[in-house]
């Protein structure tokens, strides 16, 4: 029986401890990581230089590729928006940014004429769970191997992953294959933070810079559940990465049959929410709305500020989702 062991990396701490608890095992492993397109680039750099601090395997890069679906939405809106009412420039104005980009995050939102939400999130499952399981999971099980999946999850970090088993048998979409998969979480009762690092520290690894700026997480750049700070501090460190998301937003909003897209939900500014809500109650919310009122530089100037006396989160406190639970995104 052949038995493979593939490690998930992301450039995040729990990643590269569980990379690293890997190393110390002394078993032969794989390690893979899914490019979002919507990473820093020290999370980058920190993922391709892991294996020249450790000695272990290089991490191998797979990417989400919507090029056909993309190609099968443009099929769609000619054949039908016109006929389901949609105005006719709107139908020009996203066949006209309806091509691949090459930028897996980028692609998927202009696929979906939308950005993922915290209720919607797609992301993880397209981005990252999909293309790891097509390009390294079900290949190996198709051979007839059984694969262990080392995931990085902590017990300690939310009511969700508390209740996870170390060790764990996945069935259910691999049922076709002829291989067994299985999950190993070789962090769960570790405690802290600080051993999650003195692990990696171990064997040469220092912490992804981006934690030394005041994130808390590190995956996407910024992810749409991060934290109203963390948005403030991507903007203050990294501002270039708003303009980014300025720019997505405008093109997201061209695939869009509504004609508007924003990469953060509204509803976290009460403000903003009372104002979309007020146009709708109007009936003009189509209409009147525009990324000036409502796009990534308004959510940030709301960033930065204490309004409505919280620091409120656009990240709820026990981000207990499918993703997160696997330990697909840090
Ligand atoms: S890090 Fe955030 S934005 Fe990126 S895939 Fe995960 S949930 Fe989605």
């Amino acid at each position: 029986m052949t038995l493979a062991h593939i490690v998930s990396v992301s450039g995040g701490k729990d990643s590269t401890a569980t990379y690293c608890r890997a190393i110390e095992r002394g078993l032969p492993f794989r390690a893979v990581a899914a490019d979002t397109g919507n990473e820093h680039p020290a999370t980058y750099e920190a993922v391709n230089t892991l294996h020249l601090k450790t000695g272990g395997p290089k991490v191998e890069w797979v990417k989400a590729d919507f090029s056909r679906q993309i190609a099968g939405k443009r099929t769609f809106i000619e054949r039908k928006w016109e006929e389901h009412g949609v105005p006719a420039d709107l139908v020009s104005r996203a066949l006209a940014v309806l091509h691949p980009t090459g930028n897996p995050f980028l692609d998927l939102c202009l696929w979906k004429g939308r950005f993922p939400s915290r209720k919607a999130q797609f992301c993880t499952e397209e981005l990252k769970i999909n293309p790891i399981d097509q390009n390294v999971t079900r290949p190996l099980l198709a051979t007839g191997a059984t694969v262990i999946s080392w995931q990085g999850v902590r017990a300690a970090e939310s009511e969700a992953r508390k209740h996870l088993p170390p060790f764990q048998r996945i069935g259910g979409q691999h049922a076709d294959l002829p291989g067994r998969l299985y999950v190993y979480r070789p962090l769960l009762r570790v405690e802290s933070v600080d051993e999650v690092f003195a692990i990696s520290r171990r064997h040469g690894v220092d912490p992804n810079p981006l934690y030394g700026w005041g994130l808390k997480r590190v995956g996407c750049f910024p992810c749409i559940n991060c934290a109203k700070a963390e948005l403030a501090l991507v903007d203050q460190h990294f501002p270039e990465q708003i303009e980014r998301l300025e720019e997505w937003g405008a093109i997201v909003s061209e695939a869009c049959k509504r004609g508007h897209a924003t990469f953060f939900n509204l509803v976290n500014d009460p403000v903003m929410q009372a104002e979309w809500l007020e146009l709708e109650r109007i009936g003009k919310a189509l209409e009147r709305f525009s990324l000036e009122q409502f796009g990534i530089r308004r959510m940030v100037e709301w960033a930065k500020t204490d309004r409505g006396g919280r620091q409120y989160s656009l990240l709820a406190r026990d981000f207990s989702t499918v993703c997160n639970q696997w330990g697909a995104c840090e």
